[in-house]
């Protein structure tokens, strides 16, 4: 995330009725635990769910989805906010590509809202914002490409650089206030609360979690991730 904070709003409420999964982890397929502050990339076929926890919470988790038998169609906000008339995601949500198509539906969420406006951090964009001496810092864009640069499977797929496209901010809370103007305010998620997609085509899920420091997106203190898929069959 990469916005500055300002005083959040009083009247602020959810636009999405939560709801848990009846999902176990008993019978997932994998389970893995992503680092703070680190890259995840993989694979989830279509009518697989994957879930995300924020293990420890106010983790900020910024996720791509390609198309994974067409690299070039992917995550679009653009098309997802204009096919779905709303800003914020949240139960029942469809993430549309930039073909138009659906590449995943939310099926479970104890969050309730999800970010599509606020991008990556980056080091150029913590430098504008923050000072010249922050350029150093770790970032979600770096995250990105140090996955597409060395992870095997975007050498095995032909994923590079130059395919990071805009992300959504899975439990970021980006309400925009009535004169325009983007409204970071943090603290919807919690600890174990977790969000949960079924593909809807085959995908490959790219994940920065979030390190940024400077701003209270981690609340200063970025935390790991557990990300759990199924089968489509549950088993
Ligand atoms: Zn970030």
């Amino acid at each position: 995330m990469n916005i500055q904070s300002i005083t959040a709003p009083a009247s602020f409420k959810l636009s999405a009725p939560l709801q848990e999964s009846p999902l176990t982890e008993a019978t997932a397929l994998r389970s893995e635990i992503c680092a703070a502050g680190e890259p995840w990339m993989g694979r989830v076929a279509q009518g697989q769910t994957f879930r995300i926890v924020d293990l420890e919470g106010n983790q900020a988790v910024d996720t791509i989805f390609f198309n994974a038998n067409n690299l070039q169609e992917r995550y679009s906000s653009a098309h997802t906010i204009r096919k779905s008339g709303q800003l914020y995601l949240g139960l029942g949500s469809k993430l549309y590509s930039s073909n138009g198509d659906v590449l995943a539906t939310i099926s479970a969420d104890t969050c309730g809202r999800h970010d599509t406006l606020g991008g990556a951090c980056a080091s150029e964009s913590n430098t504008v914002r923050y000072s010249l001496g922050k350029h150093a810092m770790h970032s979600c864009r770096d995250n990105f490409m140090t996955a597409l640069m060395t992870f095997p499977l975007a050498e095995e797929i032909g994923l590079e650089v130059g395919d990071i496209g805009a992300n959504i901010n899975f439990f970021m809370n980006v309400p925009v206030l009535a004169d325009g103007e983007l409204f970071f305010a943090d603290g919807i998620s919690g600890a174990g609360k977790y969000v949960e997609i079924v593909a809807e085509m085959d995908l490959i899920v790219l994940i920065s979690n979030c390190p940024q420091l400077n701003n209270p997106c981690n609340g200063y203190n970025p935390t790991p991730i557990q990300l759990i898929t199924w089968d489509a069959n549950h088993g």
